[in-house]
């Protein structure tokens, strides 16, 4: 409705939105979606009902770029609460200290808000048939808007990838295929598919992106439009926390906020290809070596988004970093304490706040927002084998 193009986040060339690409054809780079802002500026202003509204993905729809909002699909995702952590907050030394918890969507994880974006684009682009890569989060996701939206849905995943996922993905009706040894090999084989056998391609492309930045907006809304200095993302493809970025960019764009928050994110050691760029102000290289983590939902050797990641946090002057499992353990059990189970990958944002708290890049006055992206259920058997002493770290 207020969708304008598509932009490459590379070399700035521009697209038409009935294109139906999912990256750039000159260079190979992830595409944006641009809006016209003045209009949606113009739409809200003044609008009270809607600053009223609870957020959830929908509330912000003249962000989202679907052509008829009585066609989409959707399973109420969104509208995860976001918590304060008082305890934790003065134990650590931080001003506020907020949880995003993302495990409160359907599916127990972030990705809805994306797959709520990319099934409605499925539906309207008359798909069929949908497939996607993941490390196993993703899979459950698409496939439960797959079968809400009557779609048949493929899934490709690693070796490794966690039981629980699975069978979530399979009680949605989706076909699995294991595929490889790594995200990156899954993927390859995924777009392959798509290109050979007539699929619909979901995954971490710019209509998921304009999903994930609700995550944003929620933020921004729920702390009634006070901008914390920092927001801490765990990186596994990095979509997400360009997405976040996007989407405050964009109230920022159209004058909700006056200003913007520092954007931090999280890799897990072994699979620092982005953090190591960024060090080093050399190109993102692909990790080679495959290490046991227990972080395997950002697992990611090469993310598709590494570069849009390096943008967004030199932009925002942000913060990057690796954290250890044994660093992500810990931050899992402090959470818990706290009454909040996540998946061991999301504990990596709270590891990387304490660290940068540690060294002094965050104040001891300063409001942080970590964003946990996934329930704790999604990944129980990690969990024992962490608490059992299975699994060294
Ligand atoms: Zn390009």
């Amino acid at each position: 409705m207020f969708e304008a193009k598509l932009v490459c986040t590379h070399c700035g060339a521009e697209y038409p939105l009935a294109s139906g690409l999912y990256k750039c054809p000159k260079c190979g780079a992830p595409l944006d979606v641009t809006y016209h802002y003045d209009d949606i500026a113009n739409l809200i202003e003044d609008d009270d009902p809607w600053f009223r509204e609870s957020p959830h993905v929908w509330k912000y729809w003249m962000f989202l770029p679907v052509s008829n909002l009585k066609r989409i699909v959707t399973l109420n995702e969104g509208g995860t609460r976001l918590y304060r952590l008082k305890r934790l907050e003065e134990k650590l030394g931080f001003g506020k200290l907020y949880v995003k918890y993302e495990g409160e969507n359907p599916t127990g994880a972030f990705k809805d808000r994306g797959s709520s974006v990319e099934i409605t684009k499925a539906l309207e682009f008359h798909a069929r048939k949908v497939i996607v890569a993941s490390t196993g989060n993703m899979a459950a996701s698409v496939s439960a808007y797959g079968a809400k939206a009557g779609l048949e849905v493929t899934i490709v995943v690693p070796e490794g990838t966690p039981g629980e996922k699975l069978t979530q993905a399979r009680m949605y009706g989706a076909k699995v295929e294991v595929f490889g040894k790594t995200y990156d090999e899954a993927l390859a084989e995924a777009e392959r598919k798509a290109m050979e056998e007539d699929y619909y391609l979901t995954g971490n492309y710019h209509y998921r992106v304009e999903g994930q930045k609700t995550t944003g907006f929620e933020i921004l809304d729920q702390l009634r439009y006070n901008v914390p200095d920092w927001i801490i993302v765990p990186i596994g493809a990095g979509t997400h926390l360009r997405a976040i970025w996007k989407g405050v960019k964009e109230f920022y764009k159209v004058g909700l906020v006056e200003d913007l928050p520092r954007i931090a994110g999280a890799q897990i050691e072994g699979y620092d290809a982005i953090v190591r760029a960024w060090k080093t102000g050399k190109p993102i290289e692909k990790v080679q070596k495959k290490v046991p983590t227990i972080a395997s939902a950002i697992a990611v050797k090469k993310p598709v988004d590494g570069e849009n990641v390096i943008r967004a946090v030199r932009e925002s002057d942000g913060h990057l970093d690796t954290v250890t499992n044994r660093e992500t353990a810990e931050a899992g059990m402090l959470l818990g304490r706290e009454g909040i189970f996540v998946e061991p990958s999301s504990a990596t944002a709270l590891a990387l706040a304490k660290k940068m708290r540690e060294e002094g890049v965050i104040d001891k006055d300063e409001t942080v927002v970590v964003v946990a992206t996934g329930h704790g259920l999604k990944d129980v058997k990690t969990w024992e084998k962490v608490l059992s002493g299975d699994f060294v770290v």
